[in-house]
């Protein structure tokens, strides 16, 4: 027996996850240290892909399928380019797994840790599944910054405000350096189905019509995300100004749009640090180079906020039972909100942009939030599981401690977390061109109403052929600075 085990190939099984690179990949580059064959394997989940969420929106719109499709085309070919294959399955990721491990007899299977509720129950029901079998998963870390041992306290005390972990974090913690990509790999000697790339259609999508709108893509795969962290870095040195862009919606360059390759893991967040790093070595430091590390920051936080108060992250009441009042869903409201049909044109244009693109900047995705919460009025839930569904980038931990912040139930819980939104706008879209170029209707209007359509005179109005309720809509709800607006009027 001994003998015969000598003689036969170690094969390792490296499950893909949200980890869709080469670099930094910590399960491939010991299972090439450990085994003597090494079989990646990206399953594509069809009970997420196909599901619906509680609020009966699709799981996962179109824009992420097709981000996961594109990641995992070119993971393919960076592993042919290495001498070895993906395979590829369409299923449930436990049950794909733990077959390719049965025919193979495979010694090991390698993954990374997952620590959201649905993830979960998909690594432990295949970890029960090996035991079945005498096969073992091991895990290792690589979604974040830092790893959850090199923390100053334990994830039990994860500090729940921002600064307090900020400071404890990056003052004294060193992040690990990101593993090189590896540069070959061993043939295998055993024959597998490697299995084809599904498309939209097998997943009840259509093909993303094209949008006269987007001033930007993004496409899928690690390749494509390390262009991108060179171009933002060293190409266009826009990193150097990100500071005062980074709150745009408009212009690509904005910010960073590194977050669909940081959620689906085709960009490592080391990996990033390290090359803004010797960015800076290069060609000096600034606020705006120091703060895209204060932005991963936030996605750590989060992720180990996730990990702190595990599904309490999904709950209404939030991570502290907050007291809640219980709102009554008003699907005339909602669907307006979705739609980009509220009468709010700052609300609108972003709504629009990410029904059609799958992607919202920062600045708006806080603004749609809190007018959802705190104008609309209506549960924070049902708007977070809307973005669950449409974001190109969504990952659960900073798609629901965001909304929950913004609710004002999550980390540093204040009751009114609210974003004027006429402020807002004016603000950070001064010139009226990113809400202009997403509410064509509104092209016209002087630039001083764009934003408040409902303040045209009658003369404004006809000067632009504009009338609203016909144009474009009315306001669906008086907001409370609309109403303060009339009463001092009035007063
Ligand atoms: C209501 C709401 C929902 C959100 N849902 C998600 C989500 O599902 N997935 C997601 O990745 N981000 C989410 N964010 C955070 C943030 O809006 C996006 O990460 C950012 O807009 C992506 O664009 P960027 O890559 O150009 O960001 P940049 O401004 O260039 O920031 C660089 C990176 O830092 C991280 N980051 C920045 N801000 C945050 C933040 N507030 N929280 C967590 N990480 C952050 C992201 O990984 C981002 O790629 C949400 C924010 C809000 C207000």
């Amino acid at each position: 027996m001994e003998q015969e085990d000598t003689l036969q190939p170690k094969k390792v099984i490296v499950w893909f996850r949200h980890d869709m690179r080469l670099h930094d990949n910590e399960p491939l580059i010991e299972a090439i240290k450990r085994g003597d064959e090494v079989y990646p394997i990206y399953v594509f989940n069809s009970k997420r892909l196909l599901g619906k969420t509680k609020h009966g929106f699709r799981k996962t719109a179109a824009f992420r399928t097709q981000f996961k499709i594109e990641a995992a085309a070119d993971l393919r070919k960076q592993f042919e380019n290495i001498g070895c294959d993906l395979i590829i399955r369409i299923g449930d990721p436990a049950e794909e797994v733990f077959k390719l491990a049965k025919q193979l007899n495979s010694s090991w299977v390698f993954c990374n840790m997952e620590r959201t509720q649905e993830e979960v129950d998909v690594q432990e029901e295949l970890e029960k599944k090996l035991w079945s079998i005498g096969q073992e998963l091991h895990f290792f870390r690589g979604k974040l910054l830092y790893h959850t041992q090199d923390l100053p306290f334990p994830v039990a005390h994860v500090p729940d405000m921002f600064t307090q972990f900020r400071k404890e974090l990056e003052k004294y913690i060193q992040i690990r350096e990101p593993f090189a990509a590896p540069t070959e790999l061993p043939k295998w000697t055993s024959e597998v189905e490697t299995g084809e790339l599904p498309s939209l259609a097998d997943f009840d999508h259509y093909e993303i019509p094209p949008c006269d709108f987007n001033t930007f893509t993004i496409k899928g795969g690690e390749t494509e995300g390390l262009v991108r962290l060179n171009g933002y870095l060293f190409e266009t040195h826009a990193a150097k100004t990100y500071f005062d862009t980074r709150n745009g919606s408009l212009d690509e360059l904005d910010s960073t749009k590194f977050s669909a390759y940081l959620s689906q893991g085709c960009l490592s967040p080391k990996q990033i640090y390290y090359t803004l790093k010797e960015y800076e070595k290069q060609h000096g430091d600034n606020k705006s180079t120091y703060w895209i590390f204060f932005e991963l920051l936030w996605r750590d936080f989060f992720h180990f906020i996730a990990k702190k108060y595990e599904n309490k992250i999904f709950h209404s009441e939030g991570l502290f039972d907050s007291e809640i009042e219980y709102l009554e869903q008003d699907d005339r409201l909602i669907n307006a909100w979705i739609e980009g049909t509220t009468g709010f044109p700052f609300v609108d244009a972003h709504m629009r942009e990410l029904a059609a693109t799958g992607f919202m900047s920062n600045r708006g995705r806080q603004n749609v939030a809190s007018f959802f919460i705190h104008d609309l009025k209506q549960p924070w839930i049902v708007g977070a599981e809307y973005m669950e569904s449409l974001l190109i980038d969504y990952n659960p931990s900073s798609n629901y401690g965001n909304w929950q912040y913004i609710a004002g139930v999550g980390t540093d819980p204040r009751p009114d977390r609210y974003f004027h939104l006429a402020k807002q706008a004016k603000r950070y879209d001064p010139s009226g061109e990113y809400v202009k170029n997403w509410l064509p209707e509104l092209s016209a209007l002087p630039i001083e109403k764009v934003h408040e359509p409902w303040k045209l005179t009658n003369q404004e109005s006809e000067e632009v052929d504009f009338i609203l309720g016909r144009d474009y809509p009315q306001p669906i709800i008086q907001t409370r600075w609309m109403k303060r607006a009339r009463s001092s009027s009035q007063g």
